[in-house]
């Protein structure tokens, strides 16, 4: 795998974007999902990396793993995966959000990320 996305792309290539989760929340609201604004954690790939200090409640982990996949790949410009950022905690009292800000483009080789065979073309 490789950050480089400038260069075309091979047979095998695919690109996924690299994905920053960051808690937002109304200044002051009371929070009670243990989470902190500012509080982060990021995807590449198919590994999540957390900061040291910065725990994250498996319920809201678990609100976002649906949506993490689908917001790393290419969508059309009118696709609300494209447009919309933000998912709520799930706790219905909680103001927390979690915003989904998409960084640079990741390069992978089918090859050697699936067993699966390319269809000949
Ligand atoms: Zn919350």
């Amino acid at each position: 795998m490789s950050a480089k996305s400038d260069q075309p792309l091979t047979d095998d290539e695919f690109e996924l974007y690299d994905l920053r989760v960051e808690v937002v929340a109304p200044p002051g609201a009371k929070i009670y999902c243990n989470s902190k604004p500012g509080d982060w954690f990021e995807v590449r790939g198919e590994l999540l990396h957390f900061q040291p200090g910065m725990p994250f409640s498996l319920y809201n982990l678990a609100a976002l793993l649906p949506l993490l996949p689908a917001k790393q790949r290419v969508t059309a410009p009118n696709d609300w995966m494209t447009t919309d950022a933000e998912v709520a905690c799930p706790d219905p009292h909680c103001p927390t959000r979690f915003r989904i800000t998409r960084l640079g483009k990741r390069r992978f080789r089918h090859s050697e990320t699936s067993a699966v065979p390319l269809p000949k073309r």
